[in-house]
């Protein structure tokens, strides 16, 4: 399962930093979740779970932030968010458009004690 691996690489994350933090146990971990990750935030908070047990970060709360797909087009430079994936810019229907987010999977910040 794909949220299987992502939520083993941010416990991952976790375990290092804790290390480096002498944090004895996680509270909460602060993530950020880009709309085209493909990731079901329900189904990683499952993943987490399971794979937290019995280490520090079990019971850690998880938030997630979801991050909108943005876009700028290359013909006219507008900025806009992608709304149900049309790819195209919607001030002049160039479909030459860079992706500025909506991919991101990370660990903004977690807290521990
Ligand atoms: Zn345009």
């Amino acid at each position: 399962m794909h949220e299987m691996s992502i939520a083993q690489s941010i416990l991952d994350i976790i375990f290092q930093e804790s290390q480096n933090h002498k944090v004895s146990r996680v509270l909460s971990v602060s993530l950020k979740l880009g709309e085209l990750s493909a990731v079901q935030s329900e189904s990683l908070r499952f993943c987490f779970e399971l794979l937290s047990k019995g280490t520090l970060a079990e019971g850690a709360k998880l938030d997630i932030e979801r991050v909108q797909v943005t876009c700028q087009c290359q013909e006219c430079g507008s900025k806009f968010t992608v709304q149900e994936l049309v790819f195209t810019c919607p001030s002049c229907n160039s479909p030459k458009i860079d992706m500025l987010s909506g991919r991101e999977l990370s660990v903004e910040s977690f807290e521990g004690e």
